[in-house]
């Protein structure tokens, strides 16, 4: 029997994977959450899953160090997406990312006016190509969290960011005034592995298809 192997975060993803491994009849053995253990054993032998930060699961996909992985598609673009098959949009941790301003800055003007923007974000790849397509100049700023201070405190004019509810962005003084993708988290897998393990693979995969909730 083939052994695989799921990459996966902790907090969101994993809180709404959870019931999809469920419906595949996956459980883990202990809760990732409170456990300090990277690799978890589950009720299934040839299965473990690992515990990676969200922006690491494609890499570790892609190397083939995971045979499967659940990741959102924002940290999905910026990876590019080499040596991963994407075969389902799972429907879970739904956002959208944005490009947010202070409340007072007329970003539509400014953008008619031609000026060249400062944006701080964590999606740099992303924030690149968006504004390359609409025209618009900017100066990209790599950041790793806490984006919507970066306006605030005079570091960048604009932030792309992942927006669900918009009261972050409210609490910081901050509005949305573009949607650049809607995001949600994905299904990956390692090409070569779904050649070569497809027996354990697929059935995985169809337990995954059947419980997304539309
Ligand atoms: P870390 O917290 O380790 O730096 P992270 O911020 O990428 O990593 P999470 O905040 O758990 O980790 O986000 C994981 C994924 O969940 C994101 O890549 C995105 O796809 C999705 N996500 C992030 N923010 C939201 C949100 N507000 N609503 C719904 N989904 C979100
Ligand atoms: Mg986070």
């Amino acid at each position: 029997m083939n052994d695989i192997t799921i990459a996966l975060s902790k907090g969101r993803i994993f809180e709404d994977t959870a019931p999809l491994l469920k419906a595949a009849g996956i459980t883990a053995l202990d809760d990732p959450e409170s456990s300090r253990k990277l690799i978890l054993s589950t009720n299934r032998a040839n299965v473990r899953l690992i515990i990676v930060r969200a922006s690491d699961v494609p890499t570790y996909v892609q190397y083939g160090a995971a045979d499967l992985g659940i990741a959102g598609k924002d940290v999905l673009q910026e990876h590019g997406g080499a040596g991963l098959y994407q075969p389902l949009d799972l429907n879970i941790a739904c956002c959208r990312m944005m490009v947010a301003v202070p409340e007072g800055f007329d970003y539509d003007s400014a953008v008619r006016q031609g000026a060249r923007l400062r944006i701080a974000t964590k999606y740099v790849q992303t924030a690149r190509e968006h504004f390359a397509d609409k025209g618009v100049h900017v100066d990209l700023i790599k950041l790793y969290g806490s984006m919507e201070l970066a306006p605030l405190v005079g570091l960048a004019d604009a932030i792309v960011d992942l927006v669900s509810s918009g009261n972050t962005l409210r609490a910081n003084h901050l509005k949305a005034v573009e949607e650049i993708m809607p995001i949600s988290a994905r299904l990956v897998i390692n090409q070569a592995a779904l050649k070569l393990k497809r027996d354990t693979i697929q059935p995985v995969l169809d337990a995954f298809s059947a419980a997304i909730k539309k």
